[in-house]
Parts: structure tokens; C-alpha cells; sequence
């Protein structure tokens, strides 16, 4: 793994001949399948399987660089699903003969503490190549240096290994096509691992914790909003068995191209991005699925198109990987910098509409309807997702960021990469962007001809027809009383001038 972000591999073992413990970390990796840490450590005479809650990544951080600001990193919906994820992963393990000790607090000290105890000959673990995440790491392989135990570091996030990136992710090509075209041309996705026989723990196990509270972790818990589009459960059962759903028992891969703009419901999209974001699902198993699929009912368009925005995915890791902090920068990879984003903390109106955006209550219903969905329930359509980042950077102008940053505090299926890159692209601060902005009522009139989602988001605007629930603000007076809607009591009137804005950008 000579080219991986600083990541080493499975380098051969002289300790093997003796007996020897492993120590597997697991991190955004919550699955025993196509797990090269675990089937790595998994060859030791005993292992232990750690997971900790790193203490940083909940409540309020700190966005640093220029500008910064403070902002909840891990809300409750993805704190939920994570919690949850590594139960299962728990469970999983406990019924294979192991168990999975859990820490709260800072991953370097207490993977090196729990290493320390069991006197490990080696700490197993997947790297990541987002900045927190690395630093955590270097951080950890410092103190594992100190105790004199290895960090043996594997690639396992993507669906292109990164050593298999035909010239090194230094090298990625910084327009997807070109990306896409290079992997698809010249490098092949490897098969996945199964899941591997586990060793016992050692006699002198550490004790192996209890998962921290929700409470203690995010804060109270929020009901399941049942117009959400699926009850996202964490872990890899529940991933493993989406997937299953979404194949196999529905059949919907068939039809993905066609459906995969869609807003309401559970069968639009695959919806495996939550499982994928945490680890329990690996995309090259997924991959391994759709060629079954091929095989076994249709190969066509459709099943292509989920390997095609697996490949998205891949991109924007190898971005970070390439980028590093730059990605997070406001003028982006472009390192833009002729575009004068304005700053809530130092402008009143933009600190109003920033609120109103993140509640949901701009008086634009599509917007609102998809924000409202998001803080409800953790997760928004693509569709949605592109307008409401694009009303934010583009007609607001506010720092794109801080859109971001609200994203990462609600998403289940937040990934560092995948979300500040769709949001520096659409800002226009991004590889592959041109300045391009999305049309918003153009949109929610394609994509919501009938006004059901909006209306499902927004049950106010439920008397009034398709083309006034998009655009209320065109109603006379005398609209508003024949339906009963009035703007300014019972929805907002618009923040803003919606074409005004669209000038500014012409
Ligand atoms: C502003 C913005 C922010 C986003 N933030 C995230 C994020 O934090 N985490 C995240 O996983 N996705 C993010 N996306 C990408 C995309 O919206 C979601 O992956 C997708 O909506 C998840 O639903 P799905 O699993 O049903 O997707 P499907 O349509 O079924 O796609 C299959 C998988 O492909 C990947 N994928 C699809 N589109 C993209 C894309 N544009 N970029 C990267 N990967 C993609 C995802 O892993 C997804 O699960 C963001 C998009 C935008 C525009």
C-alpha cells in the first residue's frame, strides 16, 4: 500500500510464530464483511475488537481556518444510527465467540490503553483520508510507536482500492468523467472478502464497556417522523438486509436510472448511503451484489447507474485524499477567492436568513419542504439535497460552509467528502464545477409536478393547487382568502426576491 494516504498494509509478521494478540480498531468500518482490518487482525491467536466514541465528535466543535465558526458536529439522527451500528456490531461478535470493547473519550489514548493492557503485537485499522480523521489517527499511531506496538493500516472505503488508481490518488484526474474513465478503463474493482472465523479474546480481556447513552452522546431523542423515507436502523444486518430489499425482494435496481430523482418513499433510490457513510456496508460487496443482479435478472442502463454514483462517491475520497484541508476551504480546491461570501457574524440579515434556511421557514416551499425533511428525519433526496445547497450559496451568498456544516450536524449518511464536495461543487468552489445554479421553482415543478412533497413537508400549503404550492408568493389577496392560505400567518412570505437573486447571477 506503497500509495495509499498514509496507509502501510499487511506487511508479513515475523511474530506470528508465536503466540500473538491483535487488536482490531474499528472506525467507519461497523461490518465483518470485506473487513481487511478484521480478516488481517482475525489471523492472531487472540484479538481484541475495540470501538470508541470519540468524545470531540459530539456537541459543539469548532469549523477551523478562515472564518471559523462553531456548529454541532454529529446530531441526533446519526449519533442514533451509530449507536446503533455498533451494537449490532456487538451482537455480531459476541455471536461468533468475541465481543467488542467500547471506550468513550479520545481514540488515540484509548486504543493505545486497551493495546497496552493486552499487550498487543499489533493495532489493526482502516485509515481514512478526511483531516479530523487522519489526525486522529496519526495521533494514535504516535502512542501505539511509544508502546512499541505496530499500526498495521489498510484502504477499505472505497470501490476502487487506491492502490489499484491507475496513477495514485497524487494523480486523480479532477473532473469526474476523467476519473471515471480512468478506473473504469484500467483498473478493476476488487472481489470482496468474506467474513473471517474469529479468535478468542485473550484471557485477560479488558472489560468490555457499555455504549454510551444517547442522552450522554447528542442530547434527547427525537420521535420517528413516519413521513420519512425509511426508518434508517444502524449496522450491517440492516445494511445487508437493504440491500436485500432493494435488489433483490423489490426489484428495483432495474429501474434506478428512471426513479432515482424521485422524493417520496423508500424505492426510489437504494438509500444505502447511511450504511455505507458509517462502514456497515462495503460498496465493493454492493458491487459484488449488482453483478449477481446482472446475472441472475437484467444488466441495462439502471444497473450500470448505481456503479456510475458509486464511482461519484469514489471521487471525492480520492479528492481528499489529494486536497486535504484545501477541500474544506472557503474558495475550495479552485482556491477562489473573487467570490465575497457573506458572513452571518457579521451581517445581521444574513444571520436571519441562515436561521430561516436551516428551520425550513424561507417562505420558497421546495426549499422549505426539503429542509424541514432534513432536520425531521436525517436525510433529504439528491434532488433536494442540490436546491437547497444551491439557494444557499448561490441566491443567498452565505458562506457555503456553514450550509455544510448544518448538513454534517443532521445527515445519517454524512461523510466528510461526499458533503463538502457536492456542496463545494455546487458552490462553484469545486473541481469539475462551472458556475452553476439550479432554477429553484423550475425544479419543484419537474420534480413535484403535483405538489405531493411539498405538501407532505409543509401540510399548510395542502388546500392550494400544484402551482400556487410552489410559488405562494403569486397569489392576490383574493387567492388567499378563497383557499385560506394567508402569507406572513399561516406560511412565510419569502425571504427574498427569488429573481432578484437569479440577476445577481447572470
Ligand atoms: C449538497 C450535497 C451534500 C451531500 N452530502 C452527502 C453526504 O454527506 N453523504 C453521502 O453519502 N452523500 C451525500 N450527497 C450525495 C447524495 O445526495 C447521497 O449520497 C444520496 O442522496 C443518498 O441516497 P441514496 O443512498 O438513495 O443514493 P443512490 O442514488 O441510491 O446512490 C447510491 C450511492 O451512490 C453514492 N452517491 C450517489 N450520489 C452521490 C454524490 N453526488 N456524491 C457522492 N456519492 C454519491 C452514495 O453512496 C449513494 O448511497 C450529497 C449531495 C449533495 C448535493
Amino acid at each position: 500500500m506503497s500509495d495509499s494516504p498514509d496507509a502501510t498494509g499487511s506487511a508479513s509478521d515475523p511474530s506470528r510464530s508465536r503466540h500473538n494478540t491483535a487488536v482490531v480498531w474499528f472506525r467507519h468500518d461497523l461490518r465483518l464483511h470485506d473487513n481487511e482490518a478484521l480478516t488481517e487482525a482475525a489471523t492472531a491467536d487472540n484479538l481484541v475488537p475495540v470501538y470508541v466514541f470519540d468524545t470531540r465528535e459530539y456537541g459543539k466543535a469548532e469549523y477551523s481556518g478562515a472564518r471559523s465558526f462553531r456548529y454541532e458536529k454529529t446530531g441526533i439522527h446519526r449519533t442514533r444510527f451509530r449507536r446503533e451500528a455498533v451494537a449490532d456490531l456487538r451482537e455480531s461478535l459476541r455471536s461468533r465467540g468475541s465481543d467488542l470493547v467500547v471506550r468513550e473519550g479520545r481514540p488515540e489514548r484509548a486504543v493505545a490503553e486497551v493495546a497496552a493492557r493486552v499487550d498487543a503485537d499489533a493495532v489493526h485499522l482502516h485509515t481514512s483520508p478526511s483531516p479530523e480523521e487522519s489526525g486522529v489517527e496519526g495521533a494514535a499511531r504516535g502512542a501505539l510507536r511509544e508502546l512499541d506496538i505496530d499500526a498495521r493500516r489498510y484502504w477499505g472505503h472505497t470501490l476502487y482500492h487506491v492502490n489499484d488508481l491507475p496513477d495514485g490518488y497524487r494523480n486523480v484526474p479532477d473532473t469526474y468523467s476523467s476519473f471515471r474513465k480512468s478506473v473504469e478503463g484500467s483498473a478493476s474493482v476488487r472481489a470482496p472478502l468474506g467474513t473471517p472465523t474469529l479468535p478468542p479474546l485473550p484471557d485477560d480481556a479488558p472489560d468490555p464497556g457499555a455504549i454510551p447513552p444517547l442522552a450522554a452522546l447528542s442530547g434527547a431523542d427525537q420521535p420517528d417522523d413516519d413521513r420519512g423515507v425509511l426508518p434508517f436502523v444502524g449496522g450491517e444486518s440492516a445494511a445487508l438486509d437493504r440491500v436485500e430489499t432493494y435488489l433483490w425482494d423489490e426489484d428495483r435496481l432495474r429501474e434506478y436510472k428512471e426513479t432515482r430523482n424521485g422524493m417520496i418513499g423508500q424505492g426510489y433510490s437504494s438509500k444505502l448511503s447511511a450504511w455505507l457513510s458509517e462502514g456497515c456496508l462495503s460498496p465493493r460487496y454492493v458491487e459484488s451484489e449488482v453483478d449477481r443482479y446482472e446475472d441472475l435478472r437484467v444488466s441495462n442502463d439502471s444497473t450500470y447507474w448505481l456503479l456510475f454514483e458509486l464511482i461519484w462517491r469514489d471521487f471525492y475520497q480520492f479528492q481528499v485524499a489529494k486536497y486535504g484541508k484545501q477541500f474544506f476551504a472557503p474558495g475550495g480546491l479552485r482556491e477562489r477567492d473573487d467570490i465575497s461570501w457573506r458572513v452571518p457574524a457579521e451581517d445581521d440579515e444574513a444571520a436571519r436568513q441562515f436561521e430561516r434556511w436551516m428551520s425550513g421557514e424561507t417562505g420558497i416551499p421546495f426549499v422549505d419542504a426539503n429542509m424541514r425533511e432534513l432536520n425531521q428525519t436525517g436525510y433529504m433526496s439528491n434532488r433536494g439535497r442540490q436546491n437547497v445547497a444551491s439557494f444557499f450559496a448561490n441566491n443567498l451568498r452565505i458562506d457555503w460552509r456553514r450550509g455544510a456544516a448544518h448538513f454534517e450536524t443532521q445527515l445519517v449518511d454524512y461523510d466528510p467528502a461526499s458533503n463538502y464536495g457536492n456542496w463545494a461543487y455546487i458552490a462553484g468552489v469545486g473541481n469539475d464545477s462551472r458556475d452553476r445554479y439550479f432554477n429553484i421553482v423550475k425544479q419543484a415543478r419537474k420534480y413535484d409536478g403535483q405538489a405531493e412533497y411539498v405538501t407532505q413537508w409543509l401540510p399548510e400549503l395542502d388546500p392550494l393547487p400544484p402551482r400556487y404550492a410552489h410559488e405562494p408568493w403569486t397569489m392576490s389577496e383574493r387567492d388567499q382568502a378563497e383557499y385560506g392560505v394567508e402569507l406572513g400567518i399561516d406560511y412565510p412570505a419569502p425571504m427574498v426576491d427569488l429573481d432578484q437573486t437569479y440577476q445577481k447571477l447572470r
